[in-house]
Parts: C-alpha cells; structure tokens; sequence
C-alpha cells in the first residue's frame, strides 16, 4: 500500500509520541504518520523507572548529559522546554506527577501505564496516524521522503527520525541508524547507564551484598565521583551510582568505593585502633565490627592483605591497621568494559550533532525538512529522569515545525 502524508515520524517512543502529539496540537490540520515496528507504541516506556517512569527532575541541567560536542544542542532544548515546561505539558495532558526526595518525579499513581495511556489516548485524539508492526527498512530523499517498510511506502514531504537507541533489544531497542542515518556521520552505539564488569580478588566472597559508598572512577585522576548504593554481583558492581560512572567507564580505569565517606582515613584508623583492644581476644575479621557487615570487612581486610582471620585483633601489626583504615576508604576494583546492550538502559553515539543538526530546531543541516530526536542523537544523560526528559523536549521541539 501507498500512503502520502504531511508527516512521517519513524519511532513510536517517548521522543516520537511527544513529536506527534506536539505537531498535532500545533497544527491540527496536518495529517501525521506514526511509525512503530513494535505491536504496539512505547514498550520502553513501561518499563521505565522499574515500570514507574521517572520523566524528569528537579536537577535537569545541561551538565547531566554527554555527547561529542553536544552541549550547545542541549541546552537549546533543555531551554525551550525545562522541567515547570514540561511538567505543566503533561498536566495539560492529564496527567499529574510529583516528585520523590531527590528531585525525580514520577506519575502522581507511580505507574509507566499512565504515562503510556495518556500519551496514547492523546495521540488517538487528536487523530494521529498509528502504524505498529513497521519497521522502516529504508528511506529515499526525493520531492520529499519515500519511507519504505516491509509491506508499505510511506511519502510525506517532511520526516522525523525517532527510532532510538539499541539500548533494551528486548523492548524494541535496535540501532535503525544504519538504514536512516540518511548520510549523516554517527558516533558508534555502546552501552551506557548499565552495570560494569569488574575484576578483584574480593568480588565473588561479596556477591549479593550491598553497601553505601561513594563510588569513584578513577584513572590517573578521578573522573567522576557519585555517592550511592553499589550491589555486588558475580562479575560486576551495579546500582544508579554506578549506572552514572557506566557514561564515562572503559576497560583500564578502575572504581575505587569509599566505604565511609563521612569519616575520615584518619578517624577510623583512631577507632580502629580502640577496636583493636576493645575486640582484643576476638579473631581478626572482627576489627570492622559495628561499622561493616562482617563480608564487606573481610574483602576490606584481605585486600589490606591481613591473612590470618584465625589470628586475634590484638596480634594486628600498627601497619594492618593503618592499610585496613586506607582499605574501607579504597576498595578497588579493575574495570573490565560494560554489560552490554541487554543491561543498559540507554546508549551513548548516535548521529553527531556538530555541523550536521541546527542546535535551535534539531533540523538537519544537510537535507531539508528532516529532524532528528531523543536518543537517536549523540546525547545521553546520567539516570534520574534526564533521558526521557530530553526525549519528550526534543520531541516537542521538533513535533511544533512540522
Ligand atoms: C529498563 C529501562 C529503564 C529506563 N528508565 C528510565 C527512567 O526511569 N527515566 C529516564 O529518563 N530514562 C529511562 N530509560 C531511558 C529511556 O527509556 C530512553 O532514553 C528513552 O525511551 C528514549 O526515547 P526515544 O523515543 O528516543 O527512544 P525509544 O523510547 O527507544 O523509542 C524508539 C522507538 O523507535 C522504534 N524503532 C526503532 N527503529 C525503528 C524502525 N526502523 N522502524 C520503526 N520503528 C523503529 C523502537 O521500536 C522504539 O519504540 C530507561 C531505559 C530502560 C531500557
């Protein structure tokens, strides 16, 4: 079949939803597309927030995301659109949210569904044209777009390319820039906001343990330092703290935990000194007791290389102590890569946006009447609300000039 309309959106996501529901309330007159290759629109959106969507944050800033040369681009539609903008854009929807103690608001009912339902109910509205179960396989540039699914072509005289990243393959992540990039320069997918793969000689005695730490990547320097809590697993360190290093880990650098962040080398050396006589007879994995769990402080103690737990505390040399203090405030664990595309939750690379995509619009400055948003372009921002964020303002952005 044959269809011809004014506006061919490819991605029925967060980006390509809010793009839609943006042109048609802009311009309800113009016949809009949708294009899906799922069975059914924003199967990422469900599970987003464990399945409670946190769709922005009070803290959404230019500095939470990353991106080759991004930042310009960013702030344009950070600022067209920040979070009263778009908080006020859903409740104008129907749908009212609000936010936990650390600035990340979820719906009022904490269910994705009704962030889904709204954006799907308000699609059906205003009279946009859904089309799940295609995927576009190809499109060609000529008197306007041919898009080309496997049964359908599709012709308007303006696109928008929406179709994310491979992050999630199971919800219909896929890296679609290959076939729609339409000779624009990307920047390779590779996971990001997931769980890294680490080594050390202490990580599988912690598995399933979890522990409140400030959690460093360090290389020559530190790179970037977040506060947390950090879940142990066979082969890797997960949770949010983690998840925001996993933007800036490679294989080389190492994640360096602070066990008590708020007490300084010096101080826990002074009580475990005390610890020390006060513990005196007790065997010597006993020297953190009362301030770690008993697993934690073996790993803390045999990477201080005491050996012995059979020995009492008071046997424990001035140098033990002083190297278990450094310890608790250093766990180190050798980055080995990332989890993969299956665990991530978003992807860094995508199309490059220095001179290739107008910062103020998104509209590509090499084809005419073609946009870009959400994670397709080469930007991605630290967990807490500030992916979908863009997702939904570079959506509306680009949805209110078709
Ligand atoms: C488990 C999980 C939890 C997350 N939680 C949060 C959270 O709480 N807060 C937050 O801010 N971010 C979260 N994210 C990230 C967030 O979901 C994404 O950044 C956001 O969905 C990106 O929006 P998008 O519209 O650009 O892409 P998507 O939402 O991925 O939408 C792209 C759509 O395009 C479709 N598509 C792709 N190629 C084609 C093609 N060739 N033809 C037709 N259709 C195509 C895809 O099927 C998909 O439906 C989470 C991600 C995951 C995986």
């Amino acid at each position: 079949m044959k269809y011809t309309f004014d506006a061919i959106i490819i991605g029925g996501g967060a980006a390509g939803m809010l793009c839609a529901i943006a042109a048609k309330r802009h311009r309800p007159s113009l016949r809009v597309a949708l294009l899906e290759k799922n069975d059914r629109v924003g199967k990422k959106l469900l599970a987003t927030g464990n399945g409670r969507c946190n769709l922005t944050n009070k803290n959404v800033s230019p500095e939470k995301y990353v991106g080759n040369g991004a930042a310009p681009t960013v702030a344009a539609v950070l600022q067209k659109t920040d979070v009263p903008a778009l908080l006020q854009y859903f409740k104008d929807l129907g749908l009212l949210t609000s936010a936990d103690s650390e600035g990340r608001y979820y719906p009022l009912c904490r269910q994705a569904s009704a962030v889904l339902d709204v954006l799907r109910f308000q699609c059906e509205a205003l009279g946009v044209d859904v089309f799940c179960k295609e995927a576009v396989r190809r499109v060609q540039t000529q008197n306007g777009f041919a898009v080309f699914t496997e049964q359908n072509c599709f012709y308007a005289p303006k696109l928008v390319i929406a179709a994310g990243s491979p992050a999630a393959p199971k919800l219909g992540g896929c890296n679609s820039l290959d076939a729609l990039a339409l000779r624009h320069r990307t920047a390779p997918f590779t996971p990001a906001l997931c769980p890294i793969r680490v080594e050390s000689a202490v990580l599988k005695s912690l598995k399933g343990l979890r522990a409140h730490a400030e959690a460093r990547l360090e290389s020559n320097g530190i790179i970037k330092a977040e506060r947390g809590e950090v879940q142990f697993n066979e082969d890797n360190l997960s949770g949010i703290c983690i998840f925001n290093l996993s933007l800036y880990a490679e294989k080389g650098q190492r994640i360096v935990l602070d066990l008590l962040p708020n007490i300084s080398e010096r101080e826990l050396y002074n009580i475990l000194q005390k610890n020390k006589t006060n513990y005196a007879q007790q065997p010597a994995d006993n020297l953190l007791t009362g301030i770690l769990q008993k697993r934690i402080a073996q790993a803390v103690l045999k990477q201080a290389q005491v050996k012995d737990f059979s020995h009492p505390c008071k046997k424990l040399s001035e140098q033990e102590i002083r190297a278990a203090a450094k310890s608790a405030k250093a766990l180190t664990f050798a980055v080995q890569g990332n989890m993969g595309f299956d665990r991530a939750q978003a992807c860094k690379g995508g199309v490059l946006l220095p001179g290739q995509i107008e910062s103020r619009t998104l509209q590509s400055k090499r084809i005419e009447n073609l946009w870009f948003c959400g994670e397709a372009l080469d930007v991605c921002g630290e967990c807490g609300g500030y992916n979908l964020h863009f997702a939904f303002a570079s959506g509306i952005l680009v949805g209110e000039q078709l």
